[in-house]
């Protein structure tokens, strides 16, 4: 048997095609398959035409591809192809259930290499324009699914300013263990849906009046931001829903 081929977990970023990495674009155009999630741009295929791709999304907790079946499809790909790229929406490592593919990889003895990306708490902040870290006021980021794998939700109050994670369609009970937790009713929380996308849409609440985001964000990959980094920057005006410029076409010089 010939030797096995190269597994490249890519970070495609939140939206937008053009927020991936060079590193991961090249990496894109030396693809022979690409294993992708339904949260990347379709606009990225065109780095790869060449390659063949395949859909192996999973959104919140329905359509789901068992991981243990995308962990087996990366084996079988990188025994057959040379470069084999695992296209992850955002970062990677960042909720992407990365080290059971990097474990299973591993132990099939395929050589792996991981591509970052920009993650959709980074990409919210960047659309708003609220730096998630402020001097003296915002000196800690926690990154936090509210979702555990039982499908009950929590809430801490771990850092100055607390992203969550997969809150999107539990805003209300997301409010009440937020409170339960600590924070005073009239934090500042930011809420971003499609970060990075065209169609991005944000909306300023506070940790008590959060349940009112859930209509205008029901159905869309949803960040929220507590606390210092949710705060708007005096002067600073919201920036228009679509903060993001077109592409264009995507082409790249090696
Ligand atoms: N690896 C991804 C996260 C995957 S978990 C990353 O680094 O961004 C999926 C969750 O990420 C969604 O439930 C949502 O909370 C968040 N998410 C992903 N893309 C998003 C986007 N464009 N805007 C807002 N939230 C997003």
């Amino acid at each position: 048997m010939s030797r096995p081929g190269k597994v490249v977990f890519i970070g495609a970023g939140p939206g937008a095609a053009d927020l991936i990495t060079l590193r991961g674009a090249r990496w894109l155009q030396q693809a022979d398959v690409v294993l992708y999630d339904a949260l990347t741009d379709p606009a990225l295929r065109e780095f790869a035409p060449q390659a063949q791709w395949v859909h192996v999304g999973k959104r919140g907790f329905c359509d789901s591809t068992a991981q243990t079946k995308i962990n087996a499809l990366l084996v079988k790909h990188a025994r057959e192809q040379r470069v084999v790229v695992r296209l992850k929406g955002g970062d990677p490592s960042v909720f992407g259930r990365l080290e059971e593919e990097l474990e299973a990889l591993a132990e099939a003895g395929i050589e792996s290499e991981v591509v970052p990306g920009v993650t959709a708490a980074i990409a919210a902040a960047a659309a708003t324009q609220r730096p998630l870290t402020r001097r003296g006021k915002g000196r800690s980021v926690s990154l936090a699914t509210a979702m555990t794998h039982t499908g009950e939700l929590q809430a801490g109050r771990n850092a100055d300013t607390e992203v969550f994670y997969m809150a999107g369609k539990q805003l209300a009970a997301l409010s009440r263990r937020l409170l339960q937790a600590g924070w005073p009713p009239d934090t500042a929380v930011s809420v971003v849906s499609r970060a990075g996308w065209p169609d991005q849409l944000h909306s300023d609440h506070t940790v008590a009046t959060l349940p009112r985001a859930s209509l205008l964000h029901a159905g869309r990959p949803t960040v929220v931001t507590v606390g210092a980094g949710a705060v708007a920057l005096s002067g600073v005006k919201k920036p228009a829903a679509r903060g993001v410029m077109s592409p264009g076409r995507l082409t790249l010089k090696p």
